[in-house]
């Protein structure tokens, strides 16, 4: 099993940069979880590089997870077995097939592509594992999505970063936006700013595709897991208080086109340089205008995560 450099050392702050005139009456900063440097970065990165740290004690001979191969999550962790010179087994739902940018990458970084109808996806991971431990390969196994308590940890990382930086710039955020799929980098963003004590401040995660009845629950569970993980005890009331799972934004989820979504990519592009994507970035960033201008917020400070999918980007740009 081979060490990957970057991910030995972690990694420097990711930038936060002023996204000037974005939004007239509020400050609003973006912190750039897209450059994060591995695999095109994003926040599935932060999280697999706490799952490095596990699978380097582990040492197994197999990386295993959930996915789609067009995802994020399967690119990195399909980039992080090869670069560790260890088998990447990845258990995908049966979908429409499109070849993607991420699918491709998971394709020539040498995966291997296991698929299984929805409702049969545990027991196929559950043989597979067997049938690899019958052969004497040792498994890791990582949820889809990064999710799980090292997901969780690398969010509470990020909120200290964020917290630091406040500091460092003299900046107190009222809010903090990003856009919620599995739910585990708000988790851990959360869990950050409950162990911190911190009152004045908002996160608010913009569902992507969950409703809030199936996405805010799985949240709950993931800071529960990770306060006992620590020693934490916090009241369970607080959690709520400080739980903001958004579902109002997500539009049909995955793969809706808007119209809205399509301004917001070009505004980011055209005026501030950033990619964005369909499917997350760029529909958080306008469902977070949507907030805003529903809440009627002023003179506040925002920051947003940009959580990555930059391959994705690309795919929008292919199709026009
Ligand atoms: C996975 C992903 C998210 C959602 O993160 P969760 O921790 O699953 O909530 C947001 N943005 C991008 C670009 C992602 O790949």
């Amino acid at each position: 099993m081979k060490k990957i450099a970057v991910m030995e050392t972690g990694f420097s702050p990711s930038p936060v940069q002023e996204l000037c005139g974005f939004f007239s009456g509020d400050r609003c900063f973006i912190k750039r979880e897209d450059l994060l440097p591995f695999s095109f970065g994003g926040n599935k990165v932060r999280k697999a590089r706490l799952f490095y740290e596990e699978i380097k004690k582990e040492k197994p001979d197999v990386i295993m997870t959930y996915g789609s191969s067009s995802s994020n999550h399967c690119r990195i962790i399909a980039n992080m077995a090869a670069a560790m010179e260890l088998e990447c087994h990845i258990v995908s739902p049966e979908e429409k097939y499109e070849e993607t940018f991420n699918s491709f990458m998971v394709k020539k970084l040498g995966a291997v592509i296991e698929k299984a109808p929805l409702c049969a996806i545990s027991e196929t991971i559950d043989r597979r594992i067997a049938t690899y431990k019958k052969e004497g390969k040792k498994v890791y196994f990582i949820q889809g999505g990064g999710h799980g308590n090292p997901g969780t940890a690398a969010y509470v990382e990020c909120y200290q970063e964020i917290a630091d930086w406040e500091e460092s710039a003299g900046i107190k955020l009222d809010y903090i936006f990003h856009v919620s799929g599995t739910g585990t980098t708000q988790a851990g963003l959360v869990c950050g700013q409950l162990l911190a004590g911190r009152e004045d401040l908002k996160i608010i995660g913009l569902s992507n595709a969950r409703t809030k009845e199936r996405g805010q629950g799985v949240i709950e569970e993931s800071i529960n897991n990770y306060l006992s993980s620590v020693g934490a005890e916090i009241p369970k009331e607080q959690v709520f208080n400080h739980l903001h799972f958004i579902d109002k934004y997500r539009l049909g989820g995955y793969g809706e086109y808007h119209e809205g979504v399509t301004d917001a990519i070009e505004k980011m592009l055209n005026v501030y340089g950033i990619p964005a994507d369909t499917t997350y970035v760029g529909k958080g960033i306008w469902a977070m205008e949507q907030y805003l201008k529903e809440e009627k917020a002023e003179g506040k400070n925002i920051l947003f995560l940009h959580t990555g999918g930059t391959p994705l980007f690309f795919e929008w740009m292919q199709k026009g």
